[in-house]
């Protein structure tokens, strides 16, 4: 039973620090979106303060417009759609003049008006600049963010209190804290400090451990950090559960009383160490398969064809790797080289701009996983195989032949 007297909840949430959060499966259903005659506007804003001051963002977003529109000629599209593309520029520049200022370090918009299609992210983290008008939102940005910050619940003890911390996009929030556990043990046993020492930090580490499973359950979690002074620290290692024990990323020699902002900085380390760790094993992984000719594929080409067959589990490509390619608007097939007739069903193909772009939305509407390689070392080690792979599902096994 957890005692709530124990616990102050404070989710300590100045207004300023009110972010967006970028959740998988909103990814995965914007990423289902279509709009075959009107356009879908996504927006792309670096709010840094200097980056602010230097070109205010309604400049940089009339800018982008202007570009947009000399590319995309809607012009020369229908006069439906030229009116939806127009109101859909108004209501972004409407609504960017009334958020003045706008808040945050980035900032996605994804607005489609005809498709009832409205969402913005307001992020503590840059994004590039950027300006995509498509049949679809451009979601490459958002992927990108959900796979670099993963989410790190962080428990800091001391002998008498805990905190419980929340490291998501690049900030903290302190989700609980535990103090004045009082040790049940009373009187005459105080000769026995020692004893009585260790079955108190035992107790005490075992109700953090508590709290910390319970907010793993609820608010979810990737990995997690420990920390603390080192007796009490060494209890709350030594009691982990397998299934946290697993997600363990990291050790902190911090005390729970230290600053918010100190605490953050070190999980962000943490975090920043795990992140490559991981890009350089998954590399590492795909090209290993991929010699053994196991259930990978390298390449965009043969990629593609398995994001076709929809049997990517894992896409593994470089931040920036951007192609023009071939979409097939009728069985979705897509290819990185010329074609005007679809091989699979005959239609006439469509060229999209950035067939990456069109292969990590499909790998999201397929449940799979997305990897973008962000270190140097990673998209070195990968760039000779044609910057992107892919981990796949099952092998393709042919029928078994009738006889
Ligand atoms: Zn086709």
């Amino acid at each position: 039973m957890i005692d709530d007297t124990q616990t102050t909840r404070s989710t300590q949430r100045a207004p300023e620090q009110h972010y967006d959060l970028i959740h998988r499966a909103d990814l995965e259903a914007l990423a289902e979106l279509r709009s075959a005659n009107a356009p879908i506007f996504s927006l792309y804003l670096d709010l840094h303060p200097e980056r602010k001051q230097a070109e205010p963002p309604l400049t940089r977003f009339k800018n982008m417009l202007r570009q947009a529109e000399q590319q995309l000629r809607p012009d020369q599209h229908t006069r439906t759609y030229r009116a939806h593309w127009n109101e859909e520029a108004e209501h972004l520049r409407a609504w960017l003049e009334e958020q003045q200022p706008l808040p945050g370090r980035g900032l996605a918009v994804l607005s489609g008006q005809s498709i009832g299609l409205w969402r913005a992210f307001r992020l503590p983290v840059p994004v590039r600049d950027r300006l995509e008008v498509a049949d679809r939102p451009y979601l490459r940005p958002l992927a990108t963010l959900l796979d670099e910050f993963e989410h790190y619940l962080v428990v800091l003890i001391d002998a008498g209190t805990a905190r419980l911390i929340a490291v998501r996009l690049g900030t903290a929030e302190q989700i609980a804290e535990v103090h004045g556990y009082v040790p049940p043990a009373t009187g005459d046993v105080v000769e026995k400090t020692g004893h009585r020492h260790d079955t108190y930090l035992h107790k005490h580490a075992k109700y953090v451990i508590e709290r910390a499973e319970e907010i793993w359950r609820d608010q979810g979690g990737d990995w997690l950090v420990i920390g603390g002074t080192e007796e009490a620290l060494g209890e709350l290692r030594d009691q982990l559960p397998p299934a946290l024990r697993e997600r363990l990323a990291g050790e902190l020699h911090l005390s729970p009383q230290v600053e918010l902002n100190q605490i953050l900085e070190r999980v962000l380390e943490i975090a920043r160490a795990q992140e490559r760790k991981i890009e350089a094993q998954r590399v590492e992984d795909l090209i290993t398969a991929a010699y053994k000719a196991e259930l990978a594929m390298l390449g965009l080409e043969a990629t593609l064809l398995a994001i076709v067959e929809e049997r990517v589990r894992l896409l593994v490509v470089e931040e920036e790797f951007a192609q023009p390619g071939w979409e097939c608007p009728s069985c979705g097939f897509l290819g990185a080289t010329r074609l005007e007739i679809c091989p699979l069903c005959g239609m006439t193909l469509r060229e999209q701009p950035d067939i990456v772009e069109v292969a990590l939305q499909r790998v999201l509407e397929q449940h799979g996983e997305i990897e973008v390689l962000r270190s140097s070392e990673s998209r070195q080690a990968l760039a000779a195989y044609g910057r992107i792979g892919a981990l796949l599902r099952y092998a393709y096994t042919a029928p078994p032949s009738e006889e």
